[in-house]
């Protein structure tokens, strides 16, 4: 196969990029202009900036009541929100996590010096195997950390069996998850708590920012202690904290964004549906698919693509998705196990990570989001299978 030399003779529409300007994934979904200024105009005459303001208050009262749970904390981002948890909850040792998510999952064990222990995921599901991480279980293992995968729920109820079956603590990395359900159940609601992002690539953005949500309330308590600094009241400090606070502003965006939240997964939906039809049949391509019984953000647009099929690399598919600038992104290449430091830590880890490897190296994810028009995506749908049904005739030269 030749293709490697000649990724300019694959673009469709001769010398210039496809598209002339820069088609990510992740651009921001964000909701009425007019009332987020509004909100911007209340936040700057009442010089209310942050601690404990209005509209995180109400921000966080919105999240809980859309989530259904009794407390919601509004957190400065996704990382943070984390670390703080996985601190209010006292885990130590090992915690067992999987290796195809983002950095920050592992990070926020690490970072408080606990071993994050890489547990591989369903073929199927992209989410932890519950049978390989009971097997994961040491006399060191404090908790499990199951993440919700491009939103779709991880198997909570198998999880939940085995911590209780051995005393250790549940709680969910709930990123992609948000307005998402589980039996008709909101996820967010499950496990000792669930963390959300509101990064701006996230279904529903803060600019930046995070929570953590959970029904326990001693817990609730001291989280709120914990991220800020440990104050009980005016000059009063009980305890050991951060900062963790998120701002006004942010909380403005996302009061802005909640209003929207439905008609931004109406339209990822459309595209999701769109990017199904146009995709379909391509040699070598499989989209993931969400379960329409349940809630969903369809904001991840996953194809796993099979190279002897497709006759074509993952990575030089992505490489010339790029000359065309369509920014096409690798999520989770290479696994957190596979990176510094915890690939100099764990150097055999990948041994038991047969599913993670074999995925890491499958995975594209497209643009969706409602920047995201239904012109493009019938132009990156062309192009994906110009790409493909070129290659497989060069290969079969
Ligand atoms: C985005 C993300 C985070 C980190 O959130 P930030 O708000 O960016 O710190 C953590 N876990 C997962 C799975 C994410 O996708």
């Amino acid at each position: 196969m030749n293709i490697k030399n000649n990724i300019r003779d694959l673009a469709c529409f001769g010398g210039a990029p496809a598209f002339e300007e820069l088609l990510h994934v992740g651009k921001p979904n964000f909701g009425n202009r007019e009332k987020f200024l509004g909100r911007v105009g209340n936040i700057l005459d009442s010089l209310r900036f942050s601690n404990a303001g209005p509209m995180v208050a109400e921000f966080e009262e919105k999240v809980a009541e859309i989530i259904g749970v009794k407390h919601c904390i509004a957190i400065s981002n996704g990382t943070i929100a984390l670390e703080i948890a996985i601190r209010a909850m006292e885990l130590k040792g090992e915690v067992i996590l999987p290796s195809f998510t983002f950095i920050a999952c592992a990070h926020s064990l690490q970072w408080q010096e606990i071993t994050p222990v890489f547990c591989d995921i369903e073929a199927d599901s992209h989410n932890l195997d519950p049978a390989l991480a009971e097997k994961m279980i040491t006399p060191r293992t404090t908790g499990i950390m199951g993440v919700h995968l491009w939103g779709r729920a991880c198997n909570i109820d198998k999880l939940q069996e085995i911590a209780d079956d051995n005393n250790l603590e549940l709680f969910f990395d709930a990123s992609h998850a948000f307005g998402n359900s589980h039996n008709g159940r909101k996820l967010g609601s499950f496990g000792r708590l669930e963390v959300f992002s509101f990064h701006a690539t996230k279904h529903i953005n803060t600019l930046e920012g995070g929570a953590i949500v959970t029904n326990d309330d001693k817990l609730a308590e001291k989280i709120r202690l914990m991220k800020n600094f440990g104050f009980g009241g005016y000059d009063n400090v009980i305890y050991i904290g951060t900062n963790g606070k998120m701002n006004e502003i942010s909380a403005a965006m996302g009061l802005t964004n909640l209003e929207d939240m439905d008609r931004f997964a109406g339209i990822n939906k459309n595209n999701y549906e769109l990017y199904r039809k146009l995709l379909n049949g391509i040699p070598g391509l499989e989209m993931i698919q969400y379960d329409e019984n349940e809630d969903n953000n369809y904001q991840y647009i996953v194809l796993e693509l099979d190279e002897q099929k497709a006759g074509i690399a993952r990575d030089k598919v992505c490489d010339i998705l790029w000359a065309e600038n369509v920014l096409v992104r690798r999520y989770f290449h290479p696994g957190c196990h596979n990176m510094e430091p915890y690939r100099s830590y764990f150097p055999h880890a990948g041994l038991l990570l047969k599913n993670t490897e074999a995925i890491s190296r499958r995975v594209l994810c497209l643009p969706n989001g409602s920047a995201v028009a239904e012109d493009d995506i019938y132009k990156i749908c062309s192009l994906i299978r110009f790409i493909i049904e070129k290659s497989r005739e060069i290969s079969y030269l």
